[in-house]
């Protein structure tokens, strides 16, 4: 071992994306992401974007999206914050917030970036279990701690919990922050924003990637009190002062504008759900109650890990963990409903004939 080495940051277990074919013929259920394109002014916006300005520095406080956000979000400018995608807003948050040397918590299943941050910075955790339904437990929320953060709703579970459940964890947690990743919100699920104004230690996260079909573009937001904000601000402004590019402020302004196109497109993709469902079903599947643009499915007869494997055989990829408690679901994202259709046709290949089983 050369001596430099035992200085180097390491992590043991950094964070696994779903996989990212080149081939784009393939249908592609496995990361959540939109399958309509982005709202026509965003196009437009791309499409008339002045290469040139490229050889300056993008606007220091990306004033245009945040604006957009705040109007749309009904807060003052000042109470919003934007990175690159939510991953780099929470990131910040768990670098600003969790500083008190006491284990954060958050749940067992759920987003697992959470971890692999709080590895990064060095930050206690403990991860309070599910009960059997998968349902987050507030009592578990109660105890001493250094702060909070869960998804709601929950990833991969697709579930959600009632802004009751959300003012409790608050109410037993007013010295930490608890910081709500609204990734899903958009497809079902009550908004904890309205929140906002009771709870100065509340940070609602959300993102473009999912309901506003920009993955690729990487913009995400929060939303809090002021003097939360001002807090990430210095420690961005301490790191990387330029994370917003000029394409992410004027595409995702150009986003926010078309409320029409937002509402059209989060409608389609909760019909599809509604069908995807009663079909997986059909099929021998149980499915959490979503409220997100994924289902989490498990077969009565049939290992996921096999549905997984032979799914891709047939270029259909979607998620499975290799994860405790959850290694017989996958985490299927809701396509248009030709690539569910496509789906429910190769499970139909797939799986066993019940017939044949029952003799
Ligand atoms: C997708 C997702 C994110 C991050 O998305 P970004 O693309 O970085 O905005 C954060 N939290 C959850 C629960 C997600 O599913």
């Amino acid at each position: 071992m050369k001596a430099w080495e035992k200085n180097i940051r390491t992590i043991k277990h950094p964070y696994v994306a779903g996989y990212q074919p080149k081939d784009y013929s393939v249908t592609k259920l496995n990361a959540n992401e939109n399958p309509y394109p982005p709202a026509p002014g965003v196009v437009k916006a791309m499409e008339e974007f002045e290469t040139s300005s490229l050889r300056l520095y993008p606007a220091l406080n990306a004033d245009e999206l945040i604006d957009e956000i705040a109007h749309f979000k009904q807060v003052k400018p000042s109470q919003v914050f934007v990175g690159v995608g939510s991953d780099d807003v929470i990131g910040m948050c768990f670098l600003t917030y969790f500083n008190s040397g006491k284990p954060i918590l958050f749940p067992d299943i759920t987003y697992s970036f959470y971890d692999v941050w709080a590895d990064l910075y060095r930050i206690p955790y403990e991860c309070p279990k599910l009960d059997e339904k998968f349902h987050i437990k507030k009592e578990d929320y109660y105890k001493d701690n250094g702060g909070i953060i869960f998804a709601n709703p929950n990833a991969p579970t697709s579930i959600a919990v009632g802004l009751d459940f959300i003012r409790d964890v608050l109410e037993h947690n007013q010295d930490v922050i608890v910081i709500v990743d609204e990734a899903y919100i958009d497809f079902g699920g009550e908004s904890a924003v309205s929140l906002l104004e009771e709870y100065d230690n509340l940070v609602v996260v959300q993102t473009f990637s999912k309901s506003r079909s920009l993955a690729g573009l990487r913009v995400g937001y929060c939303i809090a009190s002021e003097e939360l904000i001002q807090a990430l601000n210095t420690v961005k402004f301490s790191y990387n002062s330029y994370t917003m590019n000029m394409l992410a402020i004027k595409l995702g302004a150009e986003s926010v504008k078309d409320t029409e196109y937002f509402y059209q497109t989060i409608d389609k993709i909760i019909a599809t759900r509604t069908w995807s469902k009663e079909q997986l079903e059909q099929l021998g599947f149980t499915c959490m109650d979503s409220s997100t643009n994924f289902l989490f499915a498990t077969h009565k007869s049939m290992a996921a890990k096999e549905i997984f494997e032979k799914l891709q055989e047939r270029k259909i990829y979607v998620r499975h963990f290799d994860k405790e408690r959850i290694d017989n679901y996958l985490r299927i994202t809701i396509g248009t409903d030709q690539q569910m259709e496509q789906l429910v046709n190769a499970l139909k290949e797939i799986l066993p004939d019940e017939k044949n089983i029952n003799g």
